[in-house]
């Protein structure tokens, strides 16, 4: 073997090859996160933009990101679409009809999952979704490698904020999240209605980050 073949050889060794990966935390060391809110909507589950998240956010003018399915994405359009022309905010990839388990799905059904969602989502909002986040966390490496297929990353979390959880108060809302945060988190709330909560836990949420020194960016500013 030539020289130039055993070092092609060890960076391989090294850095391995690109393998299909979850995005939990923003590679970043600084004291940031990045807020999502999920629109999920499922067939036969009619569900609505959470007004009372967007006017925090908007008066706060803070960029956050939303998965959408393209389900919700048909049904909010309108406040989607006006939202969507902000620069602060992204909308992208939750699949079209929230299926609870993708990687029970076929091939074909996975692609189609994001195929239609990123058509209907870029019809409403005039941006081709980048980012895919699947329906209840649930994937297995063969639905990973076909969504990463698509040319869409996946973005989770590290600690949910258990947001739609039954019970759940602003207050122990708040505290589950600054007591958890770190540098790099992905926060991930969820902005359909089944959230009723995190409206007016945000105003804590966001003081709280602030007072520890945190600030707030884009999913595409921190990866
Ligand atoms: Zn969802």
């Amino acid at each position: 073997m030539r020289t130039t073949q055993w070092v092609m050889a060890l960076l391989w060794l090294i850095s391995g090859p690109a393998a299909a990966q979850v995005v939990t935390q923003l590679p970043r060391a600084d004291k940031v996160v990045a807020l999502t809110f999920d629109g999920c909507e499922a067939p036969g589950q009619p569900a609505w933009l959470d007004r009372g998240i967007v006017d925090v956010l908007t008066q706060q003018s803070l960029p956050y990101t939303i998965f959408a399915t393209g389900l919700f994405a048909q049904r909010n359009k309108d406040e989607l679409a006006r939202l969507a022309a902000s620069p602060l905010v992204e909308i992208e990839n939750h699949s079209m009809t929230h299926p609870q388990h993708m990687e029970r799905l076929s091939k074909d059904a996975v692609e189609k999952q994001v195929a239609d969602a990123d058509a209907v989502i870029e019809a409403v909002t005039g941006h081709r979704p980048t980012f895919f986040r699947f329906p209840a966390g649930n994937y297995d490496a063969a639905s990973l490698a076909e969504v990463e297929a698509t040319g869409h990353r996946v973005i989770h979390w590290r600690v949910p904020s258990g947001d739609p959880g039954k019970g759940v108060t602003a207050e122990h809302l708040a505290q589950w999240v600054l007591l958890n945060a770190k540098p790099g988190d992905i926060l991930i709330f969820h902005i359909n209605g089944r959230a009723p909560e995190t409206a007016a836990a945000l105003p804590a949420i966001i003081a709280g980050l602030k007072a520890k020194g945190f600030r707030f960016i884009r999913l595409d500013q921190g990866l």
